[in-house]
């Protein structure tokens, strides 16, 4: 077999059998099928897709490219929380040691920033000392230990999907059904949880832009966690403005800390307790809704979910006192408010250019390995349906570089769009799929 067959079956719209996948992902994790191929593979399915059968080949190739790991010995069920991608999209800060502070094992394999939507490792790595490049030994101690662990591919976890992701943020290949659905459940199956809550992103900052997108994206996950024994949900939530305030690495971290001591934002805080809530669920922990919630919400009076965060950021060898003091994570040289133009209201906020803007500041990468600037973003203070008067604080820019700065704001402001009237408001959950 040669990848270059493979390369053109795809391009004219041909099925790949299994074999053929096996061969083009083993290929790829050992280095033997170079870069540009591996990119010229993955705009060939962009363009022509993969039927449901390609889609699991190609999802349990990345999976048993590394290790798989059974973690029954150390827990009878761990759990997991996935976000198929967004702007501003934190969660997983706040989700993971809520629910672990409850006694659920979390074990969770994340990723890094992917075209214009952040993620969670680049975000974990702005607390000086973090480390989300555990080894498969560190991982299962940190969840041994903790009973929470949130780390990257190593060499021995999904491997593939590491160079795939790299590869695909940077070459335009990213907003791919099957692209997604594999990279995502093949990291979830080689870490070995469970019980796996997907929260599938729909909207103008998400990669799946319409309903029935997302849907099939939720769909196609839930059966593949289902044919490989695992208990799986997937929450549609929407993602047409920006998740919480705060956007950029930092600026994450300290919502994700402000939401866990209960001074978060309340469409953050509404949509944590959701996605936590199915987890609960899901794990059989909790009679019903109400009961999950009320668990989740004495977690975070109470401050259980704040000291697992600390005992969790401590573990991967973070400095916890972050949690007392914000101040000790990276900090912009320019910060600056910048005020509504006119009054009215706030109909829109273009969640994907607040990203990608974001992305230009030096908060996300442009090139394969890029340096990340985890320093720079912006909060908003006014957010979709508010009423704004003229010359009302809208967003605080944070940036390290005066001209991209000013380019960030012009940016911004036209990502907002004002009317006269009222806004519908917008949904923060569509749906759930089982
Ligand atoms: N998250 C992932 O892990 N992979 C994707 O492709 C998109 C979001």
């Amino acid at each position: 077999m040669k990848a270059v067959d493979i390369i053109i079956k795809k391009r004219d719209g041909g099925v790949l059998t299994r074999e053929e996948i096996e061969f083009f992902v083993q290929g790829l994790t050992r280095g033997e099928i170079p870069d540009y191929q591996v990119a010229a593979w993955a705009m060939a399915v962009y363009w022509r897709g993969m039927n449901a059968d390609e889609t699991t080949a190609l999802t349990l190739a990345m999976a048993h490219s590394g290790q798989v790991l059974d973690l029954t010995p150390i827990a009878p069920r761990v759990l997991d929380k996935h976000s198929s991608g967004g702007v501003g999209d934190k969660t997983t800060l706040v989700v993971a040691p809520l629910v672990a502070s409850l006694g659920l094992p979390v074990g969770k394999m994340s990723g890094r920033g992917l075209s214009f939507s952040g993620g969670t490792l680049d975000k974990l790595e702005s607390i000086p000392g973090f480390r989300a490049d555990l080894t498969t030994q560190e991982f299962l101690t940190q969840l041994q230990r903790h009973g929470i662990v949130v780390s990257g591919q190593t060499h021995d976890l999904a491997p593939a999907d590491g160079k795939l992701y790299a590869l695909r943020d940077v070459t335009g290949t990213v907003s791919s059904l099957p692209l997604i659905a594999s990279s995502i459940m093949s990291k979830k199956i080689a870490a070995g949880a469970q019980i796996i809550v997907l929260d599938v992103k729909v909207g103008r900052g998400a990669f799946m832009k319409t309903q029935a997108q997302a849907t099939a994206l939720a769909e196609l996950m839930v059966r593949i966690g289902h044919n490989v024994g695992r208990k799986v949900a997937a929450v549609i939530s929407d993602m047409n403005q920006p998740l919480g305030n705060a956007v950029g690495n930092a600026l994450e971290v300290i919502e994700a800390v402000e939401t866990l001591k209960e001074r978060g934002p309340a469409d953050f805080v509404e949509h944590c307790l959701q996605v936590a809530t199915q987890m609960v669920l899901l794990a059989d922990a909790a009679r019903d809704e109400d009961d999950a919630r009320t668990q989740l919400n004495a977690a975070l009076s109470d401050g259980r979910a704040l000291q697992k965060f600390g005992a969790w950021i401590a573990g991967q060898g973070g400095d916890a006192r972050v949690v007392e003091d914000l101040t000790l994570l990276p900090r912009a040289a320019i910060i600056e408010t910048v005020t509504a133009p006119r009054e009215g209201f706030i109909a829109a906020i273009d969640a994907q250019e607040v990203g990608l803007t974001v992305v230009d500041l030096g908060g996300g990468r442009v090139k394969k390995g890029d340096p990340i600037d985890h320093a720079v973003g912006v909060v908003f203070h006014r957010k979709v349906g508010a009423r704004v008067a003229r010359g009302e604080p809208l967003f605080t820019l944070h940036a390290n570089d005066r001209a991209k700065g000013d380019a960030a704001k012009a940016r911004l402001l036209a990502a907002i769009e004002f009317s006269n009237a009222a806004p519908a408001p917008l949904p923060l959950i569509h749906r759930i799929v089982r």
